[in-house]
């Protein structure tokens, strides 16, 4: 956010609020330069997020789709609403951070069982049934076995799964329980 007075490209937020529309967030800033302050309105909303599916189609970022297919993969568990919103929240801040208006349908899928996981494994595993399209028991087993070995808090930054994808497979995430 360049400065408007000196140009400097660097500021720091002093107070942060919605506006009365909630569609764009105020912004105070202060210039790390000249440090005079200055108002900006970021409109995170109004830029569309693309989900790239495998056979190419895009399909814009629907949180409320997300936000359906979790409240199915966590039916009859204690899990919050709010839990789940807040992670969809988190999911979309992260795609916004990405720097990238497309996100392949895959890469979104392994970023909410990532934070599922953490929340409830029962969730996670339906999710996963849904999503990794698991063929046979063994198949859905395995990711048990994985989950078993690997409990939530304990697991590497960065888990990667070893086998390759089938067909079809990561296609799923947003359409769960519609
Ligand atoms: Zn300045």
């Amino acid at each position: 956010m360049r400065c408007p007075y000196c140009a400097h490209g660097d500021s720091k937020v002093v107070d942060s609020r919605d506006s009365e529309t909630g569609e764009a967030i105020r912004r105070r800033r202060e210039c790390l330069s000249c440090k005079r302050r200055f108002t900006t309105y970021e409109r995170v909303e109004s830029v569309p997020l693309y989900v790239v599916k495998k056979d190419g189609r895009r399909e814009e970022f629907d949180r409320h789709k997300l936000l359906g297919g979790l409240l199915t993969a966590t039916k009859k568990r204690e899990v919050a609403p709010a839990r789940l919103e807040a992670l969809v929240e988190e999911i979309e801040n992260a795609l916004r951070g990405r720097g990238s208006s497309e996100i392949p349908s895959r890469e979104l899928g392994e970023l909410v069982m990532e934070r599922l996981r953490d929340i409830d494994e029962i969730a996670y595993v339906r999710f996963a049934s849904v999503y990794r399209s698991f063929k046979d028991m063994a198949d859905m087993r395995a990711t048990i076995e994985q989950l078993l070995a690997q409990p939530p808090g304990t697991r590497r930054p960065e888990p990667r799964r070893a086998r390759p994808a089938r067909p079809g497979e990561g296609e799923l995430p947003l359409d769960l329980g519609k």
